[in-house]
């Protein structure tokens, strides 16, 4: 790591914009050698959910926007489905700001390194429900690791400062369901869209009860 990354003042539109700045300048690891953009977010940022992914890919990093990809764009289909628009509904981010070569897994160095941006992100957005997109967003934020089909599906209580008060759901990575297309019952996109019901469920009534 190279230099500390600021805790950032304020709070709103101006703190993310700051926020972003930051992410733009920032040489905390290696992968900002390789990097055509910083990819910090998109949609939302007063959504009462975030969607949170592991790093940009090659259509990320050449746009400079998480999730535009073909998985991106499966994603907003099946958010879509469930009465989500990822754009007015969401705040999507990833685990590490910057693309990983050849799309490999960020590292533990890697993600740690990010991760006060992330903390930052949460913080100023401050959601109520958190969807995390594959085994690296979930191993990324909350430190396990583990088969996703185990994790996926099952709520989890946020702890610890920028996670206390929250929910987070772990689903199966887009591009996982690009490579297993079936809808049939029980597979995984069925799996996820079921998940994604859940999620939108969940949000229904935190909104009725606020
Ligand atoms: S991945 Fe994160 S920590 Fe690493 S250089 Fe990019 S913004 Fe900084």
């Amino acid at each position: 790591m190279e230099e500390p990354v600021l805790v950032l003042p304020g709070s709103g539109p101006e703190a993310l914009a700051n926020l972003a700045i930051g992410c733009e300048a920032c040489r905390r690891c290696s992968l900002s050698a390789g990097r055509r953009n910083v990819v910090v977010s998109r949609g939302n940022p007063q959504a009462r959910l975030i969607v949170i992914g592991e790093g940009p890919g090659a259509q990320e990093d050449e746009a400079g926007l998480p999730f535009v990809g073909r998985s991106g764009q499966l994603l907003d289909q099946m958010l879509e489905s469930v009465g989500i628009d990822s754009n007015r509904d969401a705040y999507v981010c990833n685990i590490v700001k910057c693309r990983p070569p050849d799309n490999r897994k960020p590292t533990a160095l890697e993600m740690a390194a990010c991760r006060p941006w992330l903390e930052q992100q949460i913080a100023l957005v401050d959601p109520q429900v958190l969807l995390l997109a594959g085994a690296t967003a979930v191993e990324g934020l909350l430190g396990i690791k583990g088969g996703i089909t185990k994790l996926r599906g099952q709520w989890r209580a946020g702890e610890g400062t920028s996670l206390q008060g929250r929910w987070l759901m772990p689903i199966f990575h887009p591009s996982y369901l690009l490579r297993n297309p079936s809808r049939e019952r029980g597979s995984p996109k069925w799996l996820t869209w079921h998940d994604l019901q859940d999620v939108q469920r969940r949000l229904l009534q935190l909104q009725a009860a606020s």
